[in-house]
């Protein structure tokens, strides 16, 4: 695989080229209650480990699945929820074989490589600790390198249909929309809402098949941002923090119970829930500590590591615009799911900081690492939850600046 790969080009993050798998160290393990699948080669490398007594092992652990695409996987242990093959916080076919018996998707996670055209794209999976790591507290890591070529073996590649002159108009996009976030003129916020005009404005060219009028337009939106007062005017988007906290905490209560799995984001969502409650009992009372927390706590911790969300957001864009908007999506409807993640991860970690009486690099990987496992080894709940705000009509800029502010 990797030596039919080796004419691309791969585009490749700073984070992802600093990462290192930190083994029995880690807080969380890459397999618990994930499926792991086993690529043919790999199936059949096993069928000849020369270890009789670590063949057989193998064997006993690998069940084959007749309702899934992944036709061979490991089973996983009932009791911990974690990979058969796992001894001690240590994969033992790694230990005993060699990285040259790990499936593909051992071998590859947390990293997620994307082939479009001559280029692959690698990202990574934030539901790894040292990934999030890796991206959120490196002011660096979203710089990008395309000489780097990675030589782990047995990588997987995800092959995206795309269409060429649909792509350039993402590029484009996404380039443009990197530079909007690292203009530090702006508050956070204040960009977030930019990137929300930009990419409403965006569509208009997309639904009329005007790709090629995209760079133009990316010309004209910087000019924009640079004389029209309005744009630049953060007072003149809404604002309201009860509408903020009330929407957010019940869409996060709606789902909770259907959703939660994940041990960390346990341990998050009841400090969440003891934070928020802490100095009041009624719901409605909820949103002074709420409000109170975010000035105190959750902005001071933003001023003082401005990178930490900026990686956050452009990672985001990196990895997920170009598969939303070649599925056939617009620009704003992957700005509604990006600002809806973002915003309920800043929810958890206004209650988190209540209760800790404070943020720190800690607190944010924690919640962003837990909460990416339990929710996004699907689409299933940023679905729900976009398909909520589209039900309810807010899928607005408008209703967007609410959330956001
Ligand atoms: S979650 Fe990440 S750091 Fe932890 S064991 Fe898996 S790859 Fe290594």
């Amino acid at each position: 695989m990797l030596e039919a790969l080796q004419t691309l080009t791969y585009l490749t993050p700073e984070y992802i080229k600093q990462f290192q798998c930190i083994g029995s160290a880690c807080e969380d393990t890459c397999c618990s209650l994930w499926e792991i699948s086993i690529d043919k080669d790999t199936y059949e490398k096993y069928q000849n480990v020369a270890d009789p007594s670590f063949k057989e092992s193998l064997i006993q652990n690998i069940q084959t699945n007749n309702s899934s695409s992944n036709a061979v996987s490991f089973i996983m242990d009932e009791k911990t929820g974690n990979c058969s093959m796992l001894c001690d916080g240590l994969c033992s076919i790694q230990s005993t074989l060699g990285e040259q018996y790990l499936s593909q998707t051992c071998s590859t996670y947390p990293r997620v490589l994307n082939n479009i055209g001559s280029t692959t794209e690698i990202s990574a999976l934030l539901s790894c600790p040292e990934i999030s790591r890796a991206l959120l507290l490196n002011p660096n890591a979203m710089d990008f390198d395309n000489t780097f070529k990675p030589t782990t073996p047995n990588l997987k590649v995800d092959k995206i249909a795309y269409k060429e002159h649909i792509n350039k108009a993402i590029d484009d996009v996404r380039l443009f929309a990197y530079d909007v976030m690292n203009d530090r003129r702006f508050s956070f916020q204040h960009r977030l809402i930019l990137l929300g005009v930009f990419f409403d404005n965006a569509d208009d060219y997309l639904e009329d098949g005007q790709y090629a009028r995209i760079p133009a337009f990316i010309n004209e939106f910087k000019t924009e941002i640079e004389n029209n007062l309005e744009l630049r005017d953060y007072d003149a988007f809404p604002q309201d923090n009860a509408f903020q906290f009330e929407y957010l905490h019940n869409t996060l209560m709606e789902n909770l119970k259907a959703f939660i799995w994940n041990k960390r984001y346990t341990e998050c969502v009841n400090s969440y829930m003891r934070g928020i409650q802490l100095n009041n009992t009624l719901l409605e009372d909820y949103v002074n500590t709420y409000k109170d927390c975010k000035s105190a706590f959750l902005e001071g911790y933003m001023n003082e590591n401005p990178h930490v969300m900026e990686n956050y957001i452009k990672n985001y864009i990196y990895q997920y615009l170009g598969g939303t908007v070649h599925s056939g999506k617009k620009f704003f409807d992957f700005y509604i799911k990006m600002v809806m993640e973002y915003a309920l991860i800043k929810l958890h970690l206004i209650g988190i900081a209540s209760e800790q009486k404070g943020l720190n690099d800690e607190h944010v990987v924690k919640l962003i690492q837990s909460y990416t496992k339990n929710y996004k080894f699907s689409d299933k709940f940023i679905d729900i939850v976009y398909d909520k705000v589209k039900t309810n009509g807010y899928n607005s800029l408008g209703y967007m600046s609410l959330l956001i502010k």
